[in-house]
C-alpha cells in the first residue's frame, strides 16, 4: 500500500507514549512546540500501565536525599493523586518529616489505569496531539537527519514530515529505522507474569518473575527464572510465544492462590509484553555503572539507583544521541549506557529524567550535537531539574 501524506506539520514528534514519551511530549508542549505523540496501544504508560508495572521506584539516593526532580518527580505525584496502591511516602511528599536512610525511599504504587487517563489528560491539557493505534513502522532520511515518520494506523500508511523526532519507543525503533548504531541486550530477559489478583481481601499486584539480574552482580546468588528460555524483546514470534508463556504462568499462579483462597479471581493481566531490556542506542556517550558520583558538565540530571542505596549517577546529554542522524534523540529504556547500568536506568524515574530533557532539546534544536548546552541546562533548571550532585542541599 502507498503511504498518504499528512499535510499537518509538527515541531516535534514523539514515538511511543511511555513514561519516557510521555515526559518528552510535555517538556516539548510546554515550550510551545506543536507536539504529536504516536502511540501504538490505546492507552499511556508503556510497561507502567500496560505491563502491569506500577511501582514507581525512587526519586532519591537513599540516605535521605531526593536526587530526581521536574518531571520525575511531577508524575510521581500524578500517579497518586487520587491515593496510591502502597507505599505511600508522607514524609517526602508533605515536604516535612526526616529523611534519613532509615526513612522509606521516595517511591510510591500507584494504579495503572487511572494513571493512564492522568496522563493523557495532561498531555492534552498541555496542547500535544495524540495519535493512538498508531505504529511507526519506518523513517525515511536524507543527508543524515529523519525527513519522513512512516506510521500505520485504521486509516492506512500515512508519511509525517518531521522536523525533531524522540525515540521513546523503549526498543530504539526509530533509532534501528534510521540506521543508528544500536545494541542489543546479549543475556535476554527472563520471562515475567506480573498481574492483578481480587479477593475478599482486596486486590494485589502478584510480581511473578524475578528482576533480572546481570551476571557480573550475582555474587554467587541463584537465580530462578520461571522457564530457562531467554526473550531479545526484538522478534515477533518469540514476543508472542513469550505473552502465551506468561498467560500460562498467571493461570498456574492464581490457581495456586485460590487453593488458599477461594475468593481469588484474577483481575487484570498485561496487554503488553513485560520486557524490560531490548535495543539501546549507541550514543556519543556511554555512562557506565562505575561513574557514581561523577560530574558531567552536559548533564542534564540525576537518578539513583533502585538496587541500592547510594550511588547517584548524573546523565550527560551525550547518552541520548548519536551524530549519525542529527534530528533524532532517544529517551527511557533504550539510552545510552553499559550492560550493567542498563537494568538501573530502564526504570521508571530515570526514563521520566531522560524524557524531559529529550522533550526539551527536541523543542529547541534539530541538530542534537550542536546544541548549546548551556541554554538547555537553563531550561532543564527553569522547569524545577537539579544537575549536579553538587548542587544538591
Ligand atoms: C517485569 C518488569 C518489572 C519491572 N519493574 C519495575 C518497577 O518495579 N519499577 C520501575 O520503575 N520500573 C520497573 N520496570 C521497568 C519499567 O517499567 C520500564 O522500563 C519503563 O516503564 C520503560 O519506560 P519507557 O517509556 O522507556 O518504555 P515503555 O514503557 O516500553 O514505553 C514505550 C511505549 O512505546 C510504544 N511503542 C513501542 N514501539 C512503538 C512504535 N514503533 N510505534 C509507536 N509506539 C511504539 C509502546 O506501546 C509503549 O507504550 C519493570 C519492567 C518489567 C518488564
Amino acid at each position: 500500500m502507498k503511504a498518504q501524506r499528512s499535510d499537518q506539520s509538527y515541531d516535534v514528534a514523539v514515538c511511543g507514549g511511555g513514561f519516557a514519551g510521555i515526559s518528552a511530549a510535555l517538556a516539548a508542549a510546554r515550550q510551545g512546540k506543536r507536539v504529536i505523540l504516536f502511540e501504538k496501544q490505546y492507552l499511556l504508560g508503556g510497561l507502567g500501565t500496560a505491563g502491569l508495572v506500577t511501582i514507581y521506584l525512587p526519586l532519591c539516593d537513599g540516605f535521605g536525599r531526593q536526587v530526581s526532580f521536574g518531571i520525575a518527580e511531577e508524575l510521581l505525584k500524578l500517579s497518586i493523586k487520587y491515593g496510591a496502591e502502597a507505599k505511600y511516602p508522607e514524609n517526602w511528599l508533605d515536604g516535612k518529616g526526616t529523611r534519613t536512610s532509615k526513612d522509606k525511599r521516595y517511591e510510591v504504587q500507584y494504579n495503572a489505569q487511572l494513571f493512564a487517563i492522568l496522563a493523557e489528560q495532561l498531555l492534552l491539557e498541555n496542547g500535544v496531539e495524540l495519535l493512538y493505534g498508531s505504529y511507526v513502522t519506518d523513517v525515511a532520511t536524507e543527508n543524515g537527519r529523519i525527513t519522513e515518520l512512516h506510521v500505520e494506523n485504521k486509516s492506512g500508511r500515512t508519511a509525517y514530515a518531521v522536523r525533531a523526532v524522540v525515540d521513546a519507543t523503549g526498543d530504539c525503533d526509530i533509532a534501528h529505522f534510521a540506521g543508528v548504531p544500536t545494541e542489543t541486550f546479549k543475556q535476554g530477559n527472563v520471562l515475567a507474569a506480573w498481574y492483578y489478583r481480587t479477593s475478599e481481601a482486596g486486590y494485589k499486584l502478584q510480581m511473578v518473575g524475578f528482576a533480572d539480574v546481570p551476571d557480573e552482580e550475582r555474587n554467587g546468588k541463584e537465580a530462578k527464572p520461571l522457564t530457562a528460555r531467554r526473550f531479545t524483546g526484538l522478534d515477533g514470534r518469540e514476543l508472542s510465544d513469550m505473552t502465551c508463556l506468561s498467560h500460562k504462568t498467571t493461570l498456574e499462579h492464581w490457581l495456586k492462590k485460590r487453593e488458599a483462597d477461594p475468593s481469588a479471581v484474577i483481575s487484570t493481566i498485561a496487554t503488553t509484553p513485560q520486557i524490560r531490556m531490548t535495543r539501546k542506542i549507541v550514543g556519543e556517550y556511554e555512562l557506565s555503572h562505575t561513574e557514581e558520583h561523577t560530574a558531567f558538565e552536559d548533564s542534564i540530571g540525576m537518578v539513583s539507583n533502585w538496587k541500592k542505596r547510594g550511588p547517584v549517577y548524573e546523565v550527560p546529554f551525550r547518552t541520548l544521541y548519536n551524530k549519525a542522524v542529527k534530528n533524532l534523540i532517544v529517551a527511557g529504556r533504550c539510552t545510552s549506557v553499559n550492560e550493567t547500568l542498563w537494568d538501573v536506568m530502564r526504570v521508571i524515574p530515570c526514563c521520566a529524567v531522560t524524557g524531559q530533557a529529550a522533550g526539551t532539546a527536541a523543542a529547541m534544536s534539530d541538530d542534537f550535537s550542536t546544541l548549546d548546552i548551556k541554554v538547555l541546562q537553563a531550561v532543564l533548571t527553569k522547569n524545577g531539574v537539579v544537575l549536579h550532585e553538587s548542587d544538591l542541599l
